[in-house]
């Protein structure tokens, strides 16, 4: 294959950890233009030199005379704050990885997708907040979006040539996370040591606690929503503790189609890297021998509304799935923080969402002001906590 240019935002986080190791793997395929952090700096600066990258960008400005000595005498750019993320991420490249954290990935997401190249989104809050206003500008800029999520790349894989119109059910598994089987009293007392151990993925704090709360799945049905035009109503969602099957889609005939895979993001990353072929990766292949039992089993909204609160939100539509995620946002930082309790995390973003309605935002500056609102909103309850 011909060599193809990449963009990594969100470069030193654990999605843009694999997806360098995989890209470290094939130095001959690749040229890395812009990869950017938020302050590692030191991080940052070692990946750029080794990847030979055209840019290096800190997202906190007070970063970059740190970033320029750690570059100096490089040839490589130094840029910093969310001005020069936007900018790199607007610099032509054959595929975009879209890995930054949070909100904070939507300026530079959107960006990438104005090149009209390949998107390879994991950011997915960036989607649940823009929601409509991505898909279009997508489409308005002839953009590919390829699903990093596994959930999201499964999908897209299980629905390959088919017509979405055939499909009865999109069904997303989730592991239910570490607290899957405690009980009330134990969800109130869990601490943010134990909500960042998940039991199969290894990934950054904040989607960790999403995971534990099922917050994540919550996103994901949104994310879900927007990436496969089948309607709310098909989208459900399935325990799977052993994440091996990690999603499936049924069709009006009666049969299922599903993607099965170790847990290791460097499968769906790979799926979107090569797409629409496929490339090797040093994962070792399933061995259902091994693993023995695949068990399934409904979700408990008793004990894990968020899944329920997702939902409403996207059946709201609107401003609504932004306001959610901004408010869950604040609401993890604050859990991480030791401000509040783990089951206040889900209490608070139903309170924000019960205090702000704003209107459908139109643009980018619109969804971005709606998430600048529900964070303050969601700060002052969590400080009042
Ligand atoms: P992480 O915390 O490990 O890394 C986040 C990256 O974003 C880092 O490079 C960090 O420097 C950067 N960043 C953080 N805040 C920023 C800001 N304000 N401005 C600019 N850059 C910022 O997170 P992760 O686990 O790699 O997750 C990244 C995204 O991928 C999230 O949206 C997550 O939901 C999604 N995702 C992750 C996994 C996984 O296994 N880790 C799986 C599916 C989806
Ligand atoms: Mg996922």
């Amino acid at each position: 294959m011909t060599q193809r240019s990449i963009s990594i935002l969100g470069a030193t986080g654990s999605i843009g950890a694999s997806t360098l190791d995989l890209v470290r793997r094939d130095p001959a395929g690749w040229r890395v233009v812009a990869l950017t952090a938020q302050c590692r700096v030191g991080e940052l600066a070692a990946l750029a030199r080794e990847f030979a990258a055209q840019i290096a960008v800190v997202g906190d400005a007070r970063y970059l005379p740190e970033l320029r000595a750690a570059l100096a005498g490089s040839g490589i750019e130094a840029a910093a704050g969310p001005a020069a993320l936007v900018e790199a991420a607007g610099r032509p490249v054959d595929i975009t990885i879209a890995a930054i954290v949070g909100c904070a990935g939507l300026a530079p997401t959107m960006a990438a997708i104005e090149q009209g190249g390949i998107v390879a989104l994991a950011n997915k809050e960036a989607l649940v907040s823009a929601g409509e206003v991505m898909t279009a500008a997508v489409a308005r800029h002839g953009a590919t979006l390829l699903p990093v999520d596994s959930e999201h790349n499964a999908i897209f894989q299980c629905l390959c040539a088919n017509d979405p119109a055939d499909v009865r059910f999109i069904t997303l598994t989730a592991s239910g996370g570490p607290f899957r089987d405690w009980n009330a009293d134990q969800l109130a007392g869990a601490t943010p040591a134990q909500a960042v151990r998940h039991p199969n993925w290894d990934m950054g704090a904040k989607i960790s606690v999403d995971s534990a709360t099922m917050m994540n799945k919550g996103l994901e049905l949104i994310e879900a929503y927007h990436l496969f035009p089948v309607g709310l109503d098909r989208l459900r969602i399935i325990v799977h503790p052993q994440s091996v099957v990690h999603s499936m889609v049924e069709y009006r005939d009666g049969s299922t189609l599903a993607q099965l895979g170790p847990s290791d993001m460097r499968v769906p990353i790979a799926s979107a890297l090569a797409w629409p072929r496929r490339m090797d990766t040093p994962c070792a292949p399933l061995d259902l021998a091994a693993i023995g039992e695949l068990t399934f089993r409904a979700p408990d909204e008793a004990r894990f509304p968020a899944t329920r609160l997702a939902r409403e939100a996207a059946r709201a539509g609107g401003a609504i799935p932004a306001v959610l995620n901004a408010a869950n946002e604040i609401a993890v930082a604050a859990f991480l923080d030791g401000q509040i309790a783990f089951t206040r995390i889900a209490a608070h973003v139903e309170d924000v969402l019960s205090s702000f309605a704003p209107p459908a935002p139109a643009c980018l500056s619109d969804v971005l002001a709606v998430d600048h609102e529900a964070r303050a909103r969601a700060r002052l309850l969590t400080e009042s906590a």
